[in-house]
């Protein structure tokens, strides 16, 4: 063995030599940036909509959308998208079990509930196939999140939406950007809902967008807490009785500082999401038919693409590497000079937010305080929610297409993968919990 191939971890040199430099600075802040900040900022115009509303504008334009609304975070974007859909007390909604609790949870708040589905192994995003028999006859809405950058198997969730007359939300905050079978992700569904916030693929501060082609959808949407919007420009006559104050009692006001450098971001976002898809696809394509590792992303000719790569995974095969754990072979990556961090959110269902907890007061628990059934997961499970995790670990998030650098990268996952060997003696396994409710990004 020659020295070269040493593993890091084991005293050996590093396969990433250069230092990262830009490489993993996000977002890209410019003096463009700095100016349109300063404008609201000098002007006072921090709690304003003048701002946000030109952002919506340039928002429509770049998805082709009828409406685009701002929110102060994705989280409230998703809550107004479900209030936009109808969503009431006693209502269901599908959700996949592995996202970030924010495509799901405030479904409480409007009185409404859970109902999880599994995930395809592949795509990491719900499984279209472990959705029809989930349907109740509350069932309102299927959550599609595109998880991990990676777009939804949308056609046969909007066939099962069509057959069952339920309405599809697309959670976009992972996605900026994507593209599936030809349409923009966020455009396909009857509404999409994201966030903005700074560790995201559209990186602008706290802030939140919802966008739809129906009129209804984003007039409730609005009615839930954009009060001072909530004005005689309202057309849905079951509202106007009503207008002038947030139905929800909610504030979901867009911060014009996020406004303002968001109009400067999205500007320039599809080119950087561009640069961002040419290094990432390098990456793996320098990585294909390693053992152990394999992309995460739509095949080549299928109409799709990976919108902003936002945490991107890899795939993890211990079968390949003589049952290396997941953990282990990160640790031999990082020590290698990549980020590389195993596991991704575990599975909403077994929390005790879903199980257990009565948040209102209601005397049982909130996930069934309004139901006419329990839709908790008892004896059965999400098989691929469950076991997930061990099989998947971050990959590094490129801004900038630096063929070399890439190269180094990739290097050391090639060389972990092919002296994986000298790491099965002091493996120590995956922990019982890997992962976390959270999202985690650390680079
Ligand atoms: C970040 C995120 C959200 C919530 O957005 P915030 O802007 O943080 O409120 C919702 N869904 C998913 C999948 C996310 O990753």
């Amino acid at each position: 063995m020659s020295d070269q191939q040493v593993l890091a971890i084991l005293g050996g040199p590093k396969a990433v030599t250069t230092e990262p430099g830009d490489m993993f600075t996000w977002p890209i802040i410019t003096e463009e940036d700095e100016a349109a900040a300063l404008e609201v900022l000098r002007r006072g115009a921090m709690s304003g909509s003048d701002v946000t509303m030109q952002f919506e504008d340039d928002f429509r334009k770049w998805l082709d959308v009828d409406y685009a609304l701002g929110f102060n975070n994705g989280t409230a974007s998703l809550q107004a998208a479900m209030y936009g859909c109808g969503i009431g007390i006693g209502d269901e909604i599908i959700c996949p079990s592995i996202t970030y609790w924010a495509s799901c949870t405030s479904a409480y708040a409007l009185g409404a509930t859970v109902a999880f589905a599994d995930i395809d192994p592949v795509t990491l995003c719900i499984d279209p196939k472990d959705i029809e028999h989930r349907i109740g006859d509350r069932t309102k809405a299927i959550v599609v999140v595109h998880y991990f950058g990676y777009p939804a198997d949308m056609d046969p969730i909007l066939e099962i939406a069509r057959k069952h007359n339920l309405k599809v939300i697309e959670d976009v905050s992972h996605a900026h950007g994507g593209i599936y079978k030809g349409r923009k992700l966020g455009t396909i569904g009857d509404v999409g809902a994201m966030s903005l916030m700074a560790g995201k693929a559209l990186a602008i501060g706290e802030a939140g967008m919802l966008v739809t082609n129906d009129r209804d959808i984003y007039e409730r949407s609005l009615a839930l807490g954009h009060y001072e919007r909530f004005d005689s420009n309202i057309q849905n006559e079951a509202l106007k009785p009503f207008i002038g104050l947030p139905l929800g009692g909610y504030k979901f006001r867009m911060h014009q500082i996020s406004s303002a450098v968001g109009r400067v971001q999205l500007k320039h976002y599809d080119a950087r999401n561009e640069e961002i898809g040419r290094a990432m696809n390098l990456f793996w394509d320098l990585l294909e038919g390693v053992p152990g590792v394999a992309a995460h992303r739509p095949e080549k000719g299928s109409g799709s693409y990976m919108g902003g790569w936002y945490a991107a995974r890899g795939h993890y095969k211990p079968e390949e590497l003589g049952g290396l754990s997941v953990t282990r072979f990160c640790e031999a990556v990082e020590a290698e000079g990549a980020p590389c961090t195993p596991g991704c959110n575990l599975p909403l269902h077994q929390h005790q937010l879903f199980q257990t907890a009565d948040v209102y007061g209601a005397g049982q628990p909130t996930r069934i305080a309004n139901a006419n059934r329990d839709v908790r997961l008892w004896d059965t499970s999400l098989p691929v929610s469950e076991s997930i995790t061990a099989n998947l670990y971050s990959i590094p998030w490129f801004k900038h297409y630096r063929p070399e650098e890439i190269k180094q990268y990739a290097n050391a996952f090639r060389k972990v993968s092919e002296n994986y060997k000298q790491l099965l003696e002091t493996d120590p396994g995956n922990p019982v919990k890997m992962g976390g409710w959270n999202m985690f990004n650390r680079r």
